[in-house]
């Protein structure tokens, strides 16, 4: 038992959003493995993998690979390939749809045969992917049984704040192409926000595909409360994440082992959660505005905008009070004085 049904938890999102904490977080959790972004990270051999070494010769993802090619009808390559193209968006209707049983039906094969491996070499029940492709959490919802989808989701004020950098330094990415801004961020700005809203849309149809196997979870909620957080995921997953909130409770230093493509902070081979820290990096309020503008549907029903807007209204409160202060002052200190 335990090796023959390998569950998985994958994280889907836009870019940005905070999903190789997430992961590395999760996989830190008794019985569960990190395995960081499979899709990305499984055509990129000469990357590097979070151990220091090119993915191609780490001896986890080689073991991985070994006990794949022993189990599949496929092999390693042939299997990138299939999840490659499966999680692309041109393949969501395809997806949605599923009338090609051949199809779904081999790439239900790669898939559970892929999460038995890693499960099998890490000897680690559960297998945590963040991917973050809604196509590829679609798949997963509608065709398999085995493992539970955390729908991430992060303030797109703070994603284009992360972009509008990445715009600036030529590193900006749109269904897999790069962009470099050569007079004005804006036309990057429309479609980073397009995507978000786009994205998350699709995460919300994924949702409604089956219910019950998708769980909503706010990257700043992540930050400010992670136990609670935490705890909902685990309620939600039915896997035990206690070791996962004692470390971040004791501020604990959190290992990353083998995770393929994602934030570079995986990199670093191990992490402290630092939950209250804000984001430094400001949005210029034209860019705000159009972020705004274009992805305001979504941010209501998140409940971003109306935290944008209470904390406007307080911070003109604390404004008014502190000059009702300022002038009220001088009379109250007439008073004792005049009293004596
Ligand atoms: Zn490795």
């Amino acid at each position: 038992m335990g090796h023959n049904t390998p569950q998985f938890l994958y994280i889907m999102g836009r870019g940005h959003s905070g999903s190789t904490v997430l992961d590395a977080l999760l996989g830190s959790g008794k019985n569960l493995q990190s395995v960081g972004e499979i899709v990305s990270g499984m055509p990129r051999t000469e990357d590097l993998c979070s151990c220091g070494e090119k993915i191609k010769n780490c001896y986890f993802w080689n073991a991985v690979k070994k006990k794949f090619e022993e189990e599949s009808d496929y092999s390693w390559n042939q299997a990138t390939e299939q999840i490659v193209e499966q999680a692309h968006i041109k393949s969501f209707y395809k997806t949605w749809r599923g009338h090609n049983a051949n199809d779904i039906n081999r790439l239900k094969e790669i898939n559970q045969t892929l999460f038995k491996s890693i499960s099998a070499v890490s000897g680690n029940k559960v297998v945590v992917d963040s991917s973050k492709e809604f196509t590829r959490g679609l798949f997963l919802a509608k065709y398999t049984a085995n493992g539970k989808i955390i729908h991430l989701i992060r303030n797109p004020l703070a994603i284009l704040a992360s972009n509008l950098l990445r715009i600036k330094e030529g590193k900006f990415k749109i269904l897999r192409y790069t962009f470099k801004a050569r007079k004005t961020a804006f036309p990057f700005i429309c479609l980073s926000a397009a995507g978000w809203l786009i994205g998350n849309a699709l995460g919300e149809l994924v949702g409604l595909v089956e219910r019950g196997k998708v769980l909503r979870v706010r990257y700043e909620d992540l930050c400010e409360y992670p136990s609670r957080e935490l705890k909902r995921i685990e309620a939600f997953s039915g896997h035990d994440l206690t070791d996962v909130i004692k470390s971040i409770e004791e501020s604990k230093e959190i290992k990353i082992e083998h995770m393929i493509a994602g934030n570079r902070m995986r990199n670093n081979g191990s992490f402290v959660f630092s939950p209250s820290r804000k984001s430094h990096r400001k949005l210029p309020l034209q860019h705000s505005l159009l972020g705004v503008l274009i992805t305001w549907p979504f941010m209501l029903k998140y409940g971003y905008l109306t935290q944008r807007l209470q904390h406007s209204i307080s911070k003109l409160k604390t404004h008014t009070t502190r000059r009702e202060i300022e002038t009220k002052q001088p009379a109250f200190s007439e008073v004792p004085v005049s009293s004596e």
